[in-house]
């Protein structure tokens, strides 16, 4: 069996390794997860809301020493990792006071009878719907937010009185245990939340066992497609939340000021390596010189190096394989012809500069492809039209950020942008209020909110006369 190697991103130095787990250890721990879940499932919300809370005080008082581990494990800048582990804290908090709300037991009265064939009225003195866990849920993460995607995946399914098993991705096998620790020591009851070190063809055994009833993932396209094959062969509820190339539009009404300094951020965000990072740049002819010549001013002033440099903008990419392919992905559009106003090739070890090109050929495929590192792809549009138009020619559907102070302007992009969520005039981000998802090769389902904690319940319709 396979090992999970910790390699910090910024020396190359293996931090530690890991054997994955045998067939035994996985099935000790599923076992665990379903006999934990029985009592689990009838723990009242007081007490889950607590012990959340608890994970919510401990990620709050060790936020350094959590994003410092971050931060080696997988290069995001000490800051970012730092804020990550607080946001975590923020959905813990969240669903720790909203779960028993969501979930409340909601009566609806059929006030209107209907007569069935024989004559008979067909009503309830009592009907409504309850709402259940399903039982153990395996989370597959991805190492780009090694605890808010875990947290925003876990808060919710444990206030609901499911058990969680986490897989996380390979490279990030500290975070990992971590998180089990955190949960352990807030004091969830053993199997409630177990991490497997486990490789991803492992999974395949997990998704196929009886006693675990759903999955979500959080990772690319091919592994989303790779676990809702194997859910669909054994009937599972999954959840998918993979990859996105979110259009940042800028139409001429824009504030260009804050449009610009916004679409640095929104495109630099985890060194580049965000689902709903800004990828391809939608410029209205009327500002596409400006806008060009600040942001690649902006992308030029930025500092590359080590991330827990309190002076470091853009740390390294998180493993060789992704530089590796973002650099292909580079190339591949400078040979088509594309324009590079800054950066355009590797800096040595893991590290890639910030890095501007336009004038991309449409038929490139690379144009339509999710690019996962600090690397802006700018177009040139006429109209607003033609913005929508190229906006929905990828086949993601994720996140969309648009720039106008026309009204009508803004209520069309509400509408017409294929996306999961839209934001005017803003940045998108996630926030443990707002539903989170995509739509198209973006996946599947909802995480956050109301709508994120009814994805692994039994939403149970009851009758009563
Ligand atoms: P990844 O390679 O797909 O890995 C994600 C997780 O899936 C890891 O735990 C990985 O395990 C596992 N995995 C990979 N192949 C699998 C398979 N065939 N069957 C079952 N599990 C499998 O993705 P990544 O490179 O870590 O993350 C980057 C991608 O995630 C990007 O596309 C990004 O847009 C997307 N993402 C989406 C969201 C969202 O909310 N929509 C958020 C963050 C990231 P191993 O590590 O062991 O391979």
């Amino acid at each position: 069996m396979g090992h999970l190697v910790s390699i910090n991103p910024a020396t190359g130095e293996e931090l530690a390794r890991y054997p994955a787990f045998d067939s035994q250890q996985i099935q000790t721990c599923i076992a665990q997860a379903h006999e934990r879940f029985q009592s689990y499932r009838r723990i009242p919300f007081a007490q889950r809301s607590a012990w959340l809370k608890r994970v919510a005080g401990i990620l709050e008082e060790r936020k350094a020493e959590f994003g410092r581990l971050i931060s080696l494990e997988m290069g995001k800048t000490l800051a970012s990792a730092v804020a990550e582990v607080e946001k975590s804290a923020w959905v813990c908090r969240y669903y720790a006071e909203e779960a028993e709300g969501f979930l409340a037991e909601r009566s609806m009265l059929l006030r209107n009878a209907y007569a069935n064939a024989s004559g008979a009225e067909h009503f309830a003195s009592r009907s409504g719907i309850r709402y259940q866990p399903l039982g153990v849920i395996l989370a597959v993460m991805p190492w780009n937010f090694p605890f808010w995607q875990v947290f925003r995946c876990a808060a919710p399914a444990l206030m609901a009185g499911n058990t969680l098993l986490l897989k996380h991705a390979s490279n990030v096998p500290q975070s990992a245990l971590t998180l089990e620790r955190i949960f352990q020591e807030a004091g969830f009851p053993p199997g409630v939340f177990q991490t497997l070190l486990i490789t991803a063809a492992q999974v395949a055994e997990v998704v196929a066992d009886e006693r675990v009833r759903g999955a979500a993932l959080t990772g690319s396209e091919a592994a989303g497609s790779s676990l809702a094959r194997l859910a669909g062969q054994h009937l599972k509820k999954t959840v998918l939340e993979l990859g996105g190339s979110d259009p940042f539009i800028v139409l001429p009404s824009a504030d260009l000021e804050t449009a610009v300094t916004t679409a640095v951020a929104a495109r630099l965000i985890n060194n580049g390596q965000s689902c709903i990072a800004a990828k391809r740049f939608i410029l209205h002819r009327a500002i596409a010189e400006p806008f060009t010549a600040a942001m690649t001013e902006r992308f030029r002033q930025l500092k590359v190096g080590d991330p827990l440099d309190p002076q470091t903008d853009v740390g390294p990419l998180a493993t060789a394989n992704i530089l590796q392919e973002v650099d292909g992905q580079v190339q591949a559009l400078v040979q088509a012809g594309a324009k590079v106003h800054v950066g355009g090739s590797p800096l040595g070890g893991n590290f890639y500069p910030p890095t501007i090109l336009s004038e991309i050929p449409p038929d490139q495929p690379v144009a339509h492809q999710e690019v996962f590192g600090p690397v802006a792809l700018l177009f040139t549009v006429p109209d607003v039209s033609a913005a929508i138009e190229l906006a929905n020619s990828t086949p993601f559907g994720l996140g969309a950020s648009a720039w106008t102070t026309d009204p009508e302007e803004q209520e069309r992009l509400l509408e017409e942008l294929e996306a999961g969520s839209v934001f005017i005039n803003g940045m998108v981000k996630s926030d443990p209020r707002l539903p989170f998802g995509g739509i198209k090769r973006s996946g599947y389902g909802r995480e956050l909110g109301r709508e994120g904690i009814l994805e692994f319940v039994n939403v149970k319709t009851i009758w009563v006369k």
